[in-house]
């Protein structure tokens, strides 16, 4: 038997959220078994709870979004992908903003938080998710697709595809441990092309980011320092594990192309429909 788990104490952290530029304290809490993973909107009145699961997704342009309760949240993606990978069942996300702090645009900073908080085995067993055939999905006829696999333990295997000639295609496969994660996936930065940031900004996304969190590059090359050589398809990865929390904790093989978080949440939506509890409130 899996026992849920949960924090030990409670630990907070402040900045600004990467699309909306708006400072913003975050605090993750303990929270009972069967809860799940819960953001609260301390800034609204009623403070809303937007419980995080595929079926509350209702964006995936340049960061996932849930919506709950009259309420949002965007770009949770870093913070889940932290909270799998250190197998957190159970937890309450306050927030006095609609975003998390981008901090260092990775999810390192979330998974150090959540080490140093603590993690607490609870009394209940926890659900446990099978895959027991492959799910698929397809996107941009045919040109991206993800899939996860029946696997014992937890592994991704990633192609990222970008028509940069410095970037090109990158190729990751790791098999998700916490000491692999926080070594080879969690400093990883998502990246923006130069051109586009205006244009980004304009729609009101990027707002936040800065050549601390983002890797910005142009015709000629980098104007940041790279943490990895193949650093995108790294934070490809980092997405993909907190896009699939929103199905739950489980077991299996990701292979993918040129996925997103539009292709990530219809998975975890797919695996969350045949397999999910629903909000567990
Ligand atoms: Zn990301």
């Amino acid at each position: 038997m899996q026992r849920q788990r949960t924090l030990k104490d409670k630990i907070s952290c402040a900045g600004i959220g990467l699309h909306s530029g708006k400072k913003v304290k975050l605090t993750l809490k303990p929270a009972d078994v069967d809860s799940g993973i819960i953001f609260l909107r301390t800034d609204l009145s009623e403070r809303p709870k937007i419980h995080a699961t595929a079926a509350n997704v209702t964006a995936t342009l340049r960061a996932t979004t849930l919506e709950e309760n009259g309420a949002k949240v965007f770009t949770i993606e870093h913070l889940m992908s932290a909270l799998n990978v250190c197998g957190i069942d159970n937890c309450e996300i306050e927030l006095d903003a609609e975003e998390p702090p981008v901090l260092n645009g990775n999810s390192i900073d979330f998974f150090k938080m959540i080490l140093a908080a603590g993690v607490v085995k609870q009394d209940k067993a926890r659900e446990i998710i099978r895959i027991e055939k492959i799910y698929r999905v397809d996107g941009d006829e045919g040109k991206r697709f993800i899939m996860a696999l029946p696997y014992d333990g937890f592994r991704v295997s990633f192609v990222s595809v970008n028509p940069h000639p410095l970037i090109g295609i990158q190729y990751g496969d790791f098999e998700i441990t916490e000491k692999i994660y926080e070594k080879e996936i969690a400093p990883a930065r998502t990246i923006a092309y130069e051109k586009e940031i205006s244009a980004l900004r304009s729609m009101g996304l990027g707002l936040g980011g800065t050549l601390e969190n983002v890797i910005v590059y142009n015709d000629s090359g980098w104007l940041n320092k790279l943490n990895y050589p193949d650093e995108l398809v790294r934070h490809k990865i980092l997405d993909v594990i907190g896009d699939l929390r929103l199905a739950g904790i489980f077991n299996c093989h990701i292979v993918a192309a040129a996925s997103g978080h539009a292709l990530n949440t219809q998975l975890a939506k797919e695996i969350f429909r045949e397999q999910g509890t629903g909000n567990r409130d």
